[in-house]
């Protein structure tokens, strides 16, 4: 059984309390009032419970059929005509540009309605959120006539996109990519390689596959400073194969439905995207959005398996309340609701998934401030917050979203770990989020190594002091006194802990090393703190069931999921010493 409804009264408070109504009044985006907004998701929401939803469970136990002599992919039954409906729905096309046949959207509808896809089918989300990274790659990096030649099919749905960077010795490392790229006589180049992992690298569901690759031209340093990104299409231009061919699928825990191939380059002709040895910054455009998504994707997975955990525990009795005053004498035991263990991890997942989805929507949002806003500086500083944010909503989102599914899973006990309501699915699904587009620890690296030093600080600075702002406007209302307080506290810690790493890192980077994913996580929770109390203060003092549970959530939030902080600041100031006294034999 699954059982989800896309969460609209949510996230249309989150629009309202974070800011879309500034942001649809930018030029470009005066068909996308809240209203319209609104309607443009319900219809997605409809289409995602409708049409996804039904194929998940079916395409997880059918997999995928590989076809050695032809190289080959079969996606499950139903696929293809999702496929076509999906594209038909313009679905693939909703924030892209109008001159290249896009609907010019902001692009934080596309990131809400991704939560729905990727809540009722991730295996199929994938498919459509890879062609949209190269998208952005290409906006960002193709010369005029690239983009002319591959933009509009690409936005249509026609073809897809991947992004190939893995091979077998370069992985987290990808200066190690031997990938070649030799020049031809007609501008082009002919790549030989192999790349491994590469999702949706083939299928059937488009004409054309359009890879975006990392190799190396015969001139390039070694390193990460002499790799170039290449355009390499399937099938060429004048419709003829291109030397691409998909060696193998892997097997692997989830996502059965999504094939992760082996993709040969054998001489296939690629076009230089971006400047030669630059490579990296095209695939980083690529990436951070991405990563963004994948964040997104800890957070759908946990919504669908929070609401089916909550179905369950409604309807299951077990045992008596502790509370003789609760105990229902009509039955022969209570629902399991009236157990405090039961409400504590759904109030764990409800408050922290809805905690997490503010930042990642907020985040989104400056995305579109920040290419859209009338004023150079607005536009510089939710850059920054967009960069700063990033690797946090990659790594916490992913990381909290399983553990989240985890608990969700506990609620519904055995019936949670076998397959009928389809929850370990959805654990299986998520687990990838923590590994690819960086694994969750590199995110840290890069919110550490980075971003926090990029402009002598300048980006931690901002965030700190955007926070910090509510504090100062909020302190005088004794309503919000109960936020503001430990909020005002949780961003001091944050200060002082980010200042203190970074004098420690300097000094001895395996300092970092040790405690920078709990560095992240506290980081996260105190973001996510800020969150809350904007979210409280849109709910005080009005009078429906909503506003009420949402300034319960605040109260959860603040009085049960923050003081997690203090575990992960004993934590780093733990340090390195005792993980690195161990001797390799040791293990
Ligand atoms: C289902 C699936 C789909 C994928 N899709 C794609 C795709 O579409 N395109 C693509 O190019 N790739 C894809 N990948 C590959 C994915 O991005 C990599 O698995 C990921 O980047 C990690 O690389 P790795 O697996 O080689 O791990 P490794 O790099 O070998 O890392 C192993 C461990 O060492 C740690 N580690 C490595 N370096 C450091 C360091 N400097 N400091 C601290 N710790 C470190 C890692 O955090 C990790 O815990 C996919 C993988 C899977 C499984």
């Amino acid at each position: 059984m699954q059982i989800y409804k896309a969460p609209l009264d949510e996230i249309r408070f989150i629009l309202e309390t974070f800011g879309y109504n500034e942001l649809a009044g930018f030029e470009g985006f005066e068909d996308y009032d809240l209203d319209t907004a609104m309607a443009v998701l319900e219809e997605s929401a409809k289409f995602c419970t409708n049409e996804l939803l039904p194929l998940n469970r079916t395409a997880d136990q059918e997999g995928l059929k590989y076809n050695p002599e032809t190289g080959e992919v079969t996606t499950p039954k139903g696929f293809k005509e999702l496929y076509e409906k999906f594209v038909a729905q313009g679905a693939t096309a909703l924030t892209a540009p109008p001159e290249f046949g896009g609907f010019g959207a902001p692009h934080t509808l596309g990131v809400l309605q991704t939560e729905f896809a990727t809540a009722t089918n991730k295996s199929f989300s994938m498919c459509p959120g890879l062609s949209h990274g190269l998208i952005d790659a290409l906006l960002n990096s193709g010369t005029d006539e690239q983009k002319a030649q591959y933009l509009p099919n690409l936005i249509s749905g026609k073809w897809s996109g991947t992004m190939c960077l893995t091979e077998p010795q370069a992985g987290t490392d990808l200066g190690l990519c031997t990938t070649k790229a030799e020049p031809k006589d007609n501008g082009a180049y002919s790549l030989t390689g192999t790349k491994i992992w590469i999702t949706f690298g083939e299928h059937d569901l488009t004409e054309n596959i359009i890879h975006l690759v990392l190799a190396r031209l015969p001139d390039a340093p070694p390193g990460i400073k002499g790799i170039s990104t290449f355009i390499v299409p399937k099938y060429k231009l004048d419709g003829s194969a291109n030397g691409v061919m998909c060696g193998g699928l892997e097997h692997k825990l989830g996502i059965h439905a999504s094939p992760t191939c082996v993709i040969n380059f054998e001489g296939a002709e690629g076009y230089l995207i971006g400047e030669p040895h630059k490579g990296m910054r095209t695939m980083f455009v690529m990436m951070n959005a991405a990563r963004l998504f994948v964040g997104m994707e800890g957070i759908a997975l946990g919504e669908i398996a929070y609401q089916t955990a909550v179905a369950f525990a409604k309807d299951r009795r077990q045992s008596r309340s502790l509370d003789r005053k609760k105990i229902d004498k009509d039955a022969k035991a209570d629902n399991i609701l009236v157990h405090p263990d039961v409400r504590r991890m759904l109030a764990n997942v409800k408050v922290s998934n809805e905690g997490m989805r503010a930042l990642a929507y907020w985040a989104a949002m400056q995305i579109d401030v920040a290419h859209h806003h009338p004023d150079e500086a607005q536009r510089q500083l939710a850059d920054d917050f967009v960069a700063l944010l990033t690797p946090v909503i990659k790594s916490y989102g992913t990381e909290r979203g399983f553990a989240n599914i985890s608990e969700a899973m506990q609620v519904m006990g055995g019936a949670g770990y076998t397959t009928d309501w389809s929850v370990e699915q959805y654990l299986r699904d998520a687990r990838i989020g923590m590994v690819y587009e960086g694994t969750n620890h590199i995110q840290a690296l890069d919110l550490i190594g980075r971003k926090l030093v990029q402009g002598q600080g300048r980006l931690y600075r901002n965030f700190s002091k955007h926070m910090f702002r509510f504090v100062k406007a909020n302190k005088d209302n004794p309503e919000l006194a109960e936020f503001t307080g430990p909020l005002e506290k949780a961003i001091n810690t944050l200060n002082q802990t980010t200042m203190a790493l970074g004098m420690k890192g300097m000094q001895d980077p395996e300092e970092v090393g040790a405690v920078g994913s709990n560095y992240l996580n506290l980081f996260a929770l105190t973001a996510i703190a800020w969150t809350w109390a904007e979210q409280a203060k849109a709910a005080l003092g009005k009078d429906s069931k909503f506003y009420r549970t949402k300034l319960k959530s605040a109260r959860y939030y603040y009085s049960n999921i923050l003081p997690e902080t203090e575990s992960l600041l004993a934590l780093i100031n733990a340090g390195k010493k005792n993980m690195m006294e161990f001797e390799a034999e040791d293990f």
